[in-house]
C-alpha cells in the first residue's frame, strides 16, 4: 500500500510569502524524503537554474485526507542540497535560536485573520456595512458570528495534526477570528503557524458561505479601512529567566525599545504595519515605542497576571497577521537575548 504526502513550502511572493503544496504518492515502506519544484512559478527562481529543493522539517498526520496520509512541511534549499534558498527565512531563525539556546525561549503566537466570501468579508452585506464593532468579539448568534464551522473544523484539524494549538476566539471585527499556537520554541512555532495557516485555507475551500461561495482567508493586516480593527499576530515571548523573574520580563520589554530597535522590528513585522498600528483599535502608533502592564494600547504588554505572579512572559503586539513568523521570532530572540547577555 501507499500513502499520500502533501509537501508544503513557503514561496517567494512579495511583499508577503504564501504557502504552497503538492502531493506525492509514497510506498508505505518509505519515509517522506527530499523532493523539488519549479521555482520559476513561485517567485523563487534564483539565476539560471529554476529547480528548488524541498527538505522536510516537520511531518504530521494529514487531518484532511486522514488514514496514513501525511503533511510534510519543508524548507527550501539550493540544488547543492545544503545552502538555504534566499527566501528561506527559517534557516536564519534556526541559527539565531541555536546561538541563544541556553535562554530556552518560548513563543505563543496569536494569529488573527479575516474570512472572505468573494470580495466581501464573510457575513458582510454586498453594499454598506454590518453593525459597528462591539458585539462580535467572542460573540454568539447568527447575527454576529460568521464562519464558526470552518473555525471548529480547523481547531480539530490542528489537534489531529499534533500542532500546539492553544485556542481560538472570534475577533472584534465581524468575520475576523484568531487562533493561538504555543508556547513552542523557534523555529518550530513558525512551522506550526504555517501549517495551521494552510489547514485554515484548505478547510475553507470545502465550506460555503451564505452567498454560496467557498470561504477564503485573508491575512491582510488592515483588510477594511476605516473604523474596523486590523489583524495582528501578537507574539508572546519568554526566556527561562523571564519565567522565574519579573525583572527579566521588564528588561526584555525595555530592550525592545533600545535605540534603533523599534524601527528595525517594525520594518520586519509584515507589510502594511503602519496602516494597522495607528494608535487606535488597541494598537500603539508604529512610530512610538512603549511598554506597560496590562496596557493593550502599548507596543509591548506585560500581562497583569505576570505582574501579579512576578514572572512569566511579555507580549509584542506589533507583528501583523501577514508577518513571517520565522523573521519575527528571530528578531525578538536576537534583540532580547543579545541585550540580556551584556
Ligand atoms: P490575549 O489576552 O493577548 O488575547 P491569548 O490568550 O490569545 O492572549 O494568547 C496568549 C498566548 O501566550 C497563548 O497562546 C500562550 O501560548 C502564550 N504564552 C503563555 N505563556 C507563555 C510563556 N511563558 N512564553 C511564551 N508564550 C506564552
Ligand atoms: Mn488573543
Ligand atoms: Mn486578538
Ligand atoms: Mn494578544
Amino acid at each position: 500500500m501507499s500513502y499520500i504526502a502533501e509537501y508544503l513550502w513557503i514561496d517567494g511572493t512579495k511583499p508577503s510569502a504564501k504557502i504552497r503544496s503538492k502531493a506525492k504518492v509514497i510506498s508505505d515502506s518509505e519515509k517522506p524524503g527530499i523532493w523539488g519544484f519549479d521555482g520559476s512559478s513561485t517567485n523563487q527562481a534564483a539565476g539560471e537554474s529554476s529547480d528548488v529543493v524541498l527538505s522536510p522539517v516537520m511531518v504530521t498526520p494529514d487531518p484532511i485526507r486522514g488514514g496514513d496520509n501525511k503533511l510534510v512541511l519543508c524548507e527550501t534549499l539550493l540544488t547543492d542540497m545544503e545552502t538555504p534558498h534566499p527566501t528561506n527565512t527559517r534557516a536564519k531563525c534556526a541559527v539565531v535560536a541555536e546561538k541563544y539556546s541556553s535562554f530556552e525561549t518560548w513563543f505563543g503566537l496569536e494569529q488573527e485573520y479575516t474570512f472572505f466570501e468573494g470580495t466581501q468579508p464573510l457575513g458582510w452585506p454586498d453594499i454598506g456595512f454590518p453593525a459597528p464593532q462591539g458585539g462580535y468579539y467572542c460573540g454568539v448568534g447568527a447575527d454576529e458570528i460568521f464562519g464558526r464551522e470552518v473555525v471548529n473544523k480547523h481547531l480539530q484539524a490542528c489537534i489531529d495534526a499534533g500542532l500546539s494549538i492553544a485556542g481560538i476566539n472570534a475577533e472584534v471585527m465581524a468575520g475576523q477570528w484568531e487562533f493561538q499556537i504555543g508556547p513552542v520554541e523557534a523555529p518550530k512555532v513558525g512551522d506550526e503557524i504555517w501549517l495551521a495557516r494552510w489547514l485554515l485555507q484548505r478547510i475553507g475551500e470545502d465550506i460555503k458561505g451564505p452567498k454560496g461561495m467557498p470561504i477564503s482567508v485573508s491575512f491582510d493586516a488592515k483588510p477594511i479601512k476605516g473604523d474596523w480593527n486590523g489583524a495582528g499576530c501578537h507574539t508572546n515571548f519568554s526566556t527561562k529567566q523571564m519565567r522565574s523573574s519579573f525583572e527579566a520580563c521588564e528588561n526584555a520589554a525595555k530592550s525592545l525599545g533600545e535605540p534603533g530597535k523599534p524601527e528595525l522590528h517594525i520594518a520586519n513585522y509584515g507589510v502594511g504595519v503602519e496602516d494597522r498600528l495607528t494608535g487606535a483599535h488597541e494598537t500603539a502608533k508604529y512610530s512610538e515605542f512603549s511598554y506597560g502592564i496590562s496596557n493593550r494600547g502599548a507596543s509591548i504588554r506585560i500581562p497583569w497576571q505576570v505582574a501579579k505572579d512576578g514572572k512569566g512572559y511579555i507580549e509584542d503586539r506589533r507583528p501583523n497577521a501577514n508577518c513571517d513568523p520565522y523573521l519575527v521570532t528571530q528578531m525578538i530572540i536576537d534583540t532580547v537575548c543579545t541585550s540580556a547577555s551584556k
